[in-house]
């Protein structure tokens, strides 16, 4: 075995991506295959286009209906994943959404809607893997999708449900590291900044101008710049690594 398979490998290993059908979680579950994990992608509409990229990859993967916000629906696709790979060693809890819309004009339905999937949805999938971790013993890797909105408020869109939420999920993940740490179940996330995907291509062209003097590297990012970040966090060679936010932002956050 080579020093960086010892250090990265994940042979062996079951995955569960959320969200991985599109954008971010496609490439990282691409990603997480490629460095030898088993992918579970948990989405509402499902995620063949993946299964078939990682399949002609070589690796193995398979996809499960589930929305995140319903918990009944996020046990039994946690079961299947059991029942079907033997074990459940890593979650990319990525699934998430957002919505841009003043406050004064936002309406409480957007506002649950966004805290449910992006708060309420990692809570559940994080819980319902951790219960599985920890009562079989599992030494698990769960790294939470946060961003670097959690830190900063986005500027010229008004995004308050997104920050908030994103919030929540660095000091929920915080909060389940500390929890969690003497099963040796750990629990991080990742901020990422303005990256390249299909949530974010589709905002219009004067709001990605008013982004790049904002982002002291001048581009968004590409999904395939968190694969690195997130095969770190999943294996065993991070185990000292617990409770943390990673940024990957293109230093944006240092402004
Ligand atoms: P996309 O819109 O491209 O993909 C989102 C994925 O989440 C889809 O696969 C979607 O699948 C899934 N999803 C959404 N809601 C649910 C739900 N209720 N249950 C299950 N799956 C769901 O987004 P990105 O790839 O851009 O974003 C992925 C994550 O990264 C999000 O959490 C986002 O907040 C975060 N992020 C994104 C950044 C960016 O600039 N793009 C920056 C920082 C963080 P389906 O519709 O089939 O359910």
């Amino acid at each position: 075995m080579s020093f960086l398979d010892e250090l990265f490998g994940l042979k062996g290993k079951t995955a569960l991506v959320t969200g991985g059908g599109r954008g971010i979680g496609q490439v990282v579950a691409i990603g997480l295959a490629k460095a030898g994990a088993e992918i579970a992608i948990v989405s509402r509409t499902g995620a063949d286009e993946t299964v078939g990229l990682i399949e002609k990859a070589g690796g193995k993967a398979y996809s499960l209906l589930a929305d995140v916000t319903d918990e009944a629906a996020v046990d039994s696709a946690l079961k299947q994943i059991l029942a079907r790979s033997g074990s459940l060693d890593i979650v990319f809890n990525n699934a998430g959404i957002c919505i841009h819309e003043d406050t004064l004009k936002a309406s409480i339905a957007d506002w649950r809607q966004v805290i449910d999937i992006n708060l309420t949805g990692e809570y559940i999938v994080a819980r319902a893997a951790g219960r599985i971790m920890i009562e079989k013993g599992i030494k698990g890797s769960i790294i939470n999708m946060a961003s670097m909105s959690g830190s900063i408020v986005n500027v010229p869109q008004w995004q308050a449900s997104y920050n908030a939420s994103k919030a929540g999920v660095i000091h929920l993940t915080r909060s389940l590291a500390a929890e969690w740490a003497l099963y040796g179940v750990r629990v991080n996330s990742l901020s990422p900044g303005y990256i390249a995907t299909p949530m974010s291509v589709d905002t219009p062209q004067e709001l990605k101008d008013a982004w790049m003097p904002l982002i002291p590297v001048h581009r968004m990012g590409n999904p395939e710049e968190l694969i690195g970040a997130v095969i770190y966090l999943a294996a065993d060679s991070s185990g000292y690594t617990n409770g943390s936010d990673l940024i990957v932002d293109g230093a944006y956050t240092c402004l």
